[in-house]
C-alpha cells in the first residue's frame, strides 16, 4: 500500500492524531504528509480511516503498491 497527500490537504491534523507514524505535520507547508514510502501491515486500518475521515479527501491510497 502507498499513501499519498494531495494538495487538497488542509490542515486540520486529523491524519497526524490518528496516525502519527505514518503521518506528519509540515509547519512550512501547513499540510501534512506521509513518512513511509510503503505502509507496514500493521498500520493499514488507521491509513483507511484516516483516509475516510478526512474532510478534504486529499488522502489517496494505491492498494497495489
Ligand atoms: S486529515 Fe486530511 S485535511 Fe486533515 S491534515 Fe490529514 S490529509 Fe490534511
Amino acid at each position: 500500500m502507498k499513501v499519498t497527500i494531495t494538495d487538497q490537504c488542509m490542515g486540520d491534523r486529523n491524519c497526524n492524531n490518528l496516525c502519527p507514524d505514518v503521518f506528519q505535520y509540515d509547519e512550512d507547508t501547513l499540510k501534512s504528509k506521509v513518512k513511509l514510502k510503503k505502509i507496514p501491515d500493521q498500520y493499514k486500518a488507521l491509513v483507511k480511516q484516516a483516509a475516510a475521515e478526512c474532510g478534504a479527501e486529499a488522502i489517496i491510497i494505491e492498494e497495489k503498491s
